[in-house]
């Protein structure tokens, strides 16, 4: 199997449509549905295997969408509610197939996880990627990002060969230490909740679109898609795309080589 991946969910922490919201693209995603996203999560193939990145409330969704029965290896990225929201389901799968799930995140994140639901080691084996790791073939790298007002999250790296590629959903403002790991990029998945948050600096956690711009100017990924939108963004509006970039739908497949 080629090494690619699939796009499961695009949303940001509300998803869209929220359900307190009549605006437009609220409005939209209910009735069309070309704005409806699913919580930020993807699946990725290679080497005859598969893992997730996230495991948000929709994950159960995700995997009647895709008519799939089980997964085995997830990889998280922080333990905010839309990052590990379906792990209690996940958990409760595991548990009636008989199989351990393998959960791996940082060994900070693992706390934080167990903490939430302390049931959860008796399903699975938890694995700490701090020093690295390994999945579909892939050699994994992380470090922790910058989350704004919402505190911290972690960012995957991950090589193959001369491929190399990031996932990093939810970051904003990154110091120049954070930035090094994105240089040198085949392909950067960025998450961007906005195209231009007003809200004050302060209160925010996510890169808006016209800072991911910048962003990306100064480490240059070769491909870049966004993911993590709000309602803030309307796929039927021209958006503000630098050459490169590409915002990411549901159920969309990128191939992971050159
Ligand atoms: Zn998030
Ligand atoms: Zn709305």
């Amino acid at each position: 199997m080629e090494d690619r991946l699939t796009f499961l969910g695009t949303g940001d922490a509300m998803g869209v449509p929220r359900v307190y919201c009549d605006c437009l693209v609220c409005t939209e995603a209910r009735e069309t549905g070309m704005n409806r996203r699913l919580r930020s999560s993807v699946l990725v193939e290679g080497d005859g295997e598969e893992f997730i990145i996230d495991c948000g409330p929709d994950w159960r969704f995700m995997m009647e969408r895709l008519g799939k029965r089980k997964v085995r290896d997830m990889l998280i990225t922080h333990a905010h509610f839309d990052h590990i929201g379906g792990l209690p389901e996940w958990s409760d799968a595991c548990r009636w197939l008989g199989e351990k799930g393998r959960l791996y995140a940082p060994a900070e994140v693992l706390e934080q996880i167990v903490r939430q639901y302390p049931w959860l080691p008796r399903q699975m084996e938890m694995t700490a990627v701090d020093d690295g790791a390994a999945l579909c073939g892939w050699a994994i790298t992380c470090w922790k990002v910058n989350h704004g007002k919402n505190g911290f999250s972690y960012a995957y790296r991950f090589r193959k060969g001369n491929y190399h590629w990031a996932y990093n959903s939810d970051s904003i403002n990154l110091s120049p230490g954070e930035k090094e790991p994105l240089q040198g990029l085949d392909l950067l998945v960025l998450g961007t909740s906005f195209v231009h948050e007003t809200a004050p600096f302060e209160t925010r956690s996510v890169y808006d679109m016209r800072e991911a711009a910048e962003l990306l100017s100064e480490v240059k990924p070769r491909q870049t898609i966004y993911t993590h939108m709000s309602h803030d963004v309307d796929v039927r509006e021209a958006l503000p795309l630098p050459e490169g970039v590409r915002i990411a739908k549901a159920g969309m497949t990128v191939p992971l080589h050159k």
